[in-house]
């Protein structure tokens, strides 16, 4: 089998809908299992009727809640004819009454509670999941809703709840593999989920892909497609550079590097059940289904380049701190780390040197007023308006003449270099560069790594394969 997840633009209207159904045919011999979320902008808008309601501003949060129920009405008379049209409206209004009564008691008490917070976000992927699996049987593709609340098993943390596999795996092996057995395509909302006693939770915001890989790990699927609006992971992001390049096979592990330096990739921390039981996840354009899309796998085919993409993270600053002769380095790093940790400063690159350290965070002017307060730790220095330039790529491991390279590349575009850092895992180079010349950095990279002529990319990899 198969899971099949398709994000919020991917529902968000029977057209889009139908595009799912047209995407989902040619594989029904793998017999796939679909996650959908709610259509999109519902579930921004139920946090409108959560915040309403608890303000006691009923009237308008029910204004939303309807507003919702003309979207799904809208989508079902678009794509449903009797008496599939009645029952589907029959099965909304039941759950329209349910989020009417919860925004009731919301206002009524003038405030809400992390679980009914939860609850209320749950109508969107109840909704979308039910109208797709009647728009499916509509569209002559057998399919049947299950319910998400019912099957993943969570404790109960709001409003991001932690899956407990075990449960989870026992209950959706019981309920799948029947309805897989009739040829019914089962339809189940992303993102919800109950805990053990039943109480309603979510996966936290953009929980949809997580559901997608914990029910693909639970139920031992062949593979894992996330449908969404863009054609997979590029090389780097197209508005710096037009000419990137779609990546075919990229690891967890540098996915996971990417998104750490700001690419827009789906968060890969989500994927980890599929990546852990060593299923591979496709990351799908539904607007452009023959496109071809990137596939994250534990481990990842070598690419054309050594590198496999270059991420750009701007409003960066640098602190660099000089320790005091008298002061040990060890509680000197401590301080300074326990300064940051204290304003919630993640430090994003590091550099350490005898008694001096260089960090790189997020933020930019506002962080200046944290001069003063390093400034009883040592002499500092501060620079706002940096950014992080961050080249990932698993086959640079082990490999002589890397890093000379990329910054030969940036000394020859009179590129100044402020920080630099290699993880010691060695799936990526990292360095600081003034946001001014970030642009041009990145450009010339990527002129260097991926748009030239392929003939010594290919030479590369050739070498690397026989190696
Ligand atoms: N609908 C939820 C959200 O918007 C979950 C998802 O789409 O993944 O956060
Ligand atoms: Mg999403």
């Amino acid at each position: 089998m198969i899971v099949m997840k398709f994000g919020g633009t991917s529902v968000q209207d029977s057209t889009a809908i139908r595009r799912v159904a047209s995407i989902v045919a040619p594989r029904l011999a793998e017999q796939p299992l679909l996650v959908v979320s709610a259509m999109g902008g519902v579930t921004d808008k139920l946090v409108q009727v959560a915040d309403l309601a608890s303000r006691g501003e009923l009237s308008q949060a029910l204004e939303i809640l309807e507003a919702i129920r003309g979207r799904h009405i809208l989508a079902s008379s678009e794509m449903l004819v009797e008496p599939a049209l009645s029952a589907f409206v029959a099965e909304l209004d039941t759950r329209m009454a349910e989020a009417t009564k919860l925004a009731t008691e919301i206002a009524s008490q003038k405030s809400i509670t992390p679980a009914q917070h939860s609850y209320m976000l749950t109508f969107g992927e109840l909704l979308s999941s039910v109208l797709v699996a009647a728009a499916f049987n509509g569209l002559g593709i057998p399919a049947a809703h299950a319910d998400a609340r019912k099957l993943i098993v969570t404790d109960a943390h709001h409003p991001a709840a932690a899956p407990l596999p075990a449960p989870t795996r026992a209950r959706l092996q019981e309920v799948i593999p029947p309805m897989l057995a009739q040829n019914l395509v089962p339809v189940l909302g992303g993102f919800i989920a109950s805990s053990e006693s039943g109480e309603v939770t979510t996966l936290g915001r953009g929980g949809s892909d997580y559901s997608a890989a914990l029910i693909g790990a639970a139920l031992g699927a062949s593979r894992i497609e996330i449908w969404t609006d863009v054609s997979g992971i590029l090389t780097t992001d197209p508005r710096i550079c037009p000419k990137a390049q779609r990546i075919s096979e990229i690891s967890f592990h540098e996915a996971t590097e990417l998104a750490c330096f700001g690419a827009k990739v789906l968060h890969p921390a989500t994927l980890l059940p599929a990546v852990e039981h060593d299923i591979p996840v496709a990351v799908l354009n539904s607007h452009k289904p023959t496109e071809g899309g990137t596939i994250i796998r534990a481990t990842a085919a070598h690419g054309p380049s050594y590198f496999r993409a270059i991420a750009l993270k701007r409003n960066i600053s640098v602190f660099t701190v000089r320790a005091p002769r008298h002061m040990g380095s060890l509680r000197f790093l401590d301080d300074l780390f326990s300064l940051l940790r204290w304003h919630h400063l993640q430090s994003e690159i590091v550099a350490i040197s005898g008694a001096t350290a260089s960090v790189a965070v997020e933020g930019n002017h506002e962080l200046a007023k944290l001069t003063s307060e390093l400034q009883a730790l040592g002499e500092v220095e501060f620079q706002p308006n940096m950014a992080i330039v961050c080249l990932v790529g698993e086959n640079i491991r082990g490999r002589c003449g890397i890093a000379s390279e990329v910054f030969g590349i940036q000394a020859a575009a009179g590129i100044n270099i402020h920080m630099i850092a290699q993880g010691s895992s060695e799936i990526s180079v990292s360095f600081v560069v003034e946001e001014k010349d970030a642009v041009k950095s990145v450009q010339q990279l990527h002129r260097h790594i991926f748009e030239e002529t392929s003939a010594a990319a290919s030479e590369a990899a050739m070498e690397t394969a026989k190696a």
